[in-house]
């Protein structure tokens, strides 16, 4: 458990919060007009990755430093300050004040630094308070020191047993957590995948992810094949490639990996839905009546991964080096290929 307190002056800016990992939809951008908290109330997550100042366009950068930072196929640029951003619940912070010429969002605060110490006025960070945004406060690395605090480090049990994670929200769109999930997950589906057809079984993860495979890899018969292992599903044979649960609190595949599979992290709420998905209740109205149960909502498009998130990681894999792996990652970059995806084009 820590505290997260100003460096200037030491004024604590943050209840009590328990780390966790950083969820995958931590950055996406754009989704449904109205956003939640990103995070749980009373939690925490650290951004490994520099977001600070001086931002350094792809031009400037050589493969060996771009390497250096993870990163090993062409990107817009990459920021060269700290790592290190904390995220937390909006409602988790203590002794701040919004400044309000900063706030830049088109309704209220799109991330600009926004967030001062109530104390002596210096910027610590950003609260993010926008329509198409998770709601989202972060304290920048640079302007905060962690403060530990007596507690419990993490909260009973052994953290694997989430909540399912709907597919759907609640207008029946598909849900901005299993785009950013998936999203996130199909990087390493491709590279496992080694350029060949993969088979998935029919239903729900062949909607979110058999398509895009089919659509990014060659024709032909599957050479391998993706499923589900995990607490309480071993699957017999086992899939060459597997989508195993991540970690809620380390980030952490869920291990052992399945012998001789390749194991991929995937969301735990979005993996729990796919492993054990919901029973629909089967009683109905009597016939006649029906038209007053009616029968769940159905997305209105079919499901798109988040493109700008597969991309991320894609780039990110020592992988993506080899060539063909590398002109997947550049044709996703292409516009044309968005206007197919997003048309539903196979
Ligand atoms: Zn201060």
């Amino acid at each position: 458990m820590a505290v997260f307190a100003c460096a200037g002056c030491g004024a604590e800016l943050t209840a009590p919060v328990t780390e966790v990992a950083l969820p995958p939809h931590a950055h996406r951008e754009g989704g449904d007009r109205y956003l939640p908290p990103l995070l749980e109330p009373g939690t925490f997550a650290v951004d490994p990755e520099p977001s600070e100042r001086p931002w350094q366009p792809w031009a400037a950068i050589t493969p060996a430093q771009a390497a250096a930072q993870g990163v090993y196929a062409p990107v817009d640029g990459l920021w060269s300050g700290p790592g290190g951003a904390v995220l937390l619940a909006p409602g988790d912070t203590r002794g701040t004040a919004l400044i309000p010429e900063q706030c830049d969002g088109c309704c209220a605060s799109a991330g600009g630094p926004n967030l001062a110490c109530e104390r002596c006025g210096r910027t610590v960070g950003a609260r993010i308070d926008d329509c198409y945004r998770w709601q989202a406060v972060w304290l920048y690395p640079q302007a905060v020191r962690r403060l530990p605090v007596a507690g419990p480090a993490r909260p009973a049990g052994d953290g694997w047993s989430v909540a399912p994670t709907p597919p759907l929200d609640p207008l029946g769109g598909w849900s901005d957590r299993w785009s950013a999930a998936v999203g996130t997950a199909l990087a390493e589906v491709l590279a496992a995948s080694g350029g060949a057809p993969v088979a998935v079984v029919p239903g729900l993860l062949t909607e979110t992810f058999g398509r895009t495979l089919q659509r990014l890899l060659p024709a032909g018969a599957p050479v391998r094949t993706l499923g589900l292992a995990g607490p309480g599903l071993a699957p017999e044979p086992v899939p060459d490639i597997t989508l195993v649960p991540r970690h809620p609190w380390t980030g952490a595949a869920w291990q052992p990996a399945p012998g001789g599979a390749v194991a991929v992290p995937l969301d735990a709420g979005v993996w729990t839905y796919l492993a054990f998905p919901p029973v629909r209740p089967t009683t109905r109205l009597p016939a006649g009546e029906e038209r007053d149960d009616p029968p769940p909502l159905r997305p209105y498009r079919l499901f798109e991964p988040d493109r700008h998130l597969l991309r991320h990681r894609l780039a990110r894999l020592p992988a993506v080096r080899q060539p063909w792996l590398r002109a997947i990652y550049d044709r996703l970059g292409d516009r044309r290929h968005h206007r197919a995806a997003s048309e539903g084009t196979p």
